[in-house]
């Protein structure tokens, strides 16, 4: 016995607590979230450690040999594409919540029979939340990764099949609480809610992926709460709540953005590609113009929003939008940067890159703060954006994007779309907005054509 050490493993969980607030906290305003980051990693930090002093560790092999693996999983991970930070983030939380099953399940193979009805309970939620979220994410990223089909797999009667599946995982749950003894249900409890997992996503689109991984993040911290109370860890309830809490507020703030209800996005088969609308598309006509054309019309402006959206970043085109911004600045232009809650492919993913690119951040306007001010716009210049800016959403009862709030490009007296194509976007649906009589297609890659702009101006103004 060492109380000591106890003591020690006391204050380090509480500050790594502390920390864990603060750290979301401070991350809720880019000009505090790179001390948001650092406060999260050093209460990670002292979580870890505290742990490793715990005096139930007689032998720390294991532990060397999760770390060493955990570290090779993890140091590729950490340096993938911005862009692929979504699919990223799934399969973060599908170890996390593999994690919590199998300490789960290691717990009850350890204690059963003598297992208390609340802490059966608590391991009932646990595994149930941590094996259903497990295949889940990986399902998830699949999807984000295109791996697997974006479509959204409907048959009829689908939400009674998983909803009935989920019902049969908690009743046998349930069972397990009044007899804990009853080892042979306790695989099914394991099995059915990862069977669970994957038909939940099955019928979720790719376009509503995002909001589902926020919930699936949501998920895996319930599920981590319920670990602590397994384990009588109050560090890991906090740090729990925190992320349960946290991916759920996300979850709503995300489905808000697109207009769309929980219910919707769970059960909606939303981003089933609607067949008249795409074969319409060939049909219509549209304008193109040069970066000759696209300079002169910007040089003359006295109002420019840009509107970037997930080309902007495939292209990394920031810095160049940044030379552009200053030139145009210089030159008397107000620019503003409109910034849908969904451009990209992550929340806050065009504010990272602005940020990164050094805009000033009282340029980047939100979506309901910027809408009003399109009408009075000369230039509405549109890079690599593309769902978030299609007007079918206003105006298309059949759309599948119908409802989502969108930035009212068309409302400026001129609108240039950087693309390198007439190919839709994330929902896979046709843009109308490109086919208005006020509309510029500007074809070439982002960074590219932007550059091409700079060049013009620069030869212009030499
Ligand atoms: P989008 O609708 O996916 O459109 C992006 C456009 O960028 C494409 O049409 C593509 O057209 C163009 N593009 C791609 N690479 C380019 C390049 N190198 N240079 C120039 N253009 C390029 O993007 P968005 O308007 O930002 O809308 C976001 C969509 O993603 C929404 O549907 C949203 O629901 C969904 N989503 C959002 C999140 C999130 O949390 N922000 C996460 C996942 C999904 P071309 O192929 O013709 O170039």
């Amino acid at each position: 016995m060492n109380p000591t050490s106890d003591v020690v493993i006391e204050i380090a969980y509480l500050i790594a607590s502390a920390l864990f607030i603060l750290s979301l906290k401070w991350m809720s305003s880019p000009a505090t979230a790179r001390r948001g980051l650092f406060a999260g990693e050093i209460g990670m930090v002292l979580a870890v450690g505290g742990t490793l002093l715990h005096r139930g560790i007689l032998d720390y092999r294991w532990i060397a040999i999760g770390l060493v693996l955990g570290t090779i999983i993890g140091v590729p991970l950490g340096k993938v594409a911005m862009t692929a930070v979504p699919q990223r983030t799934a399969l973060s939380h599908a170890f996390g919540a593999l994690c919590v099953t199998l300490v789960g399940t290691a717990e009850y193979y350890l204690h059963r029979p003598n297992i208390p009805k609340f802490e059966m309970s608590v391991l009932c939620c646990e595994v149930i939340l941590g094996s259903l979220t497990f295949t889940g994410s990986l399902m998830a990223a699949g999807k984000l990764q295109e791996i697997l089909p974006q479509q959204p797999i409907t048959y009829k009667g689908q939400n009674f099949v998983n909803l009935g599946l989920l019902a049969v995982a908690v009743i046998l749950a349930v069972f397990l609480v009044i007899n804990p003894g009853h080892s042979t249900l306790y695989p099914f409890i394991l099995a059915i809610p990862l069977i669970f997992g994957v038909m939940m996503i099955v019928p979720i689109g790719g376009a509503d992926m995002p909001t589902v991984i926020s919930l699936l993040n949501s998920y895996a911290g319930l599920s981590a709460a319920a670990m602590g109370f397994v384990l009588n860890s109050k560090l890991l309830i906090v740090a729990g709540a925190l992320d349960g809490s946290s991916g759920f507020i996300l979850s709503v703030i995300m489905s808000k953005a697109m207009n769309r209800s929980f219910t919707n996005v769970l059960f909606g088969a939303f981003g089933q590609v609607d067949a008249a609308v795409k074969t319409s598309a060939e049909e219509k006509t549209y304008r193109s113009a040069t970066p000759e054309e696209a300079a002169g019309i910007l040089a003359a402006a006295s109002r420019v929003v840009v509107v970037p959206g997930y080309g902007m970043a495939v292209a990394q085109a920031q810095h160049k939008v940044r030379e552009l911004y200053d030139f145009l600045t210089k030159k008397g232009v107000d620019v503003s940067f409109a910034i849908h809650p969904v451009a990209g492919r992550m929340p806050g993913h065009m504010n990272v890159l602005l940020a990164e690119a050094d805009i000033p951040y009282d340029k980047l306007k939100e979506m309901d703060d910027i809408n009003g001010e399109f009408a009075q716009t000369d230039v509405a210049l549109v890079i690599g954006a593309n769902d978030v800016t299609n007007p079918a959403a206003r105006n298309e009862q059949g759309s599948p994007i119908y409802g989502m709030p969108i930035l009212d490009v068309d409302k400026a007296t001129t609108v240039m779309v950087i693309k390198r194509s007439m190919s839709p976007g994330f929902a896979g649906i046709d843009n109308p907005l490109y086919y208005l009589n006020r509309t510029l297609m500007l074809f070439g890659d982002a960074k590219g054509f932007v550059n091409d702009i700079l060049k013009e101006i620069g030869t212009s103004h030499h």
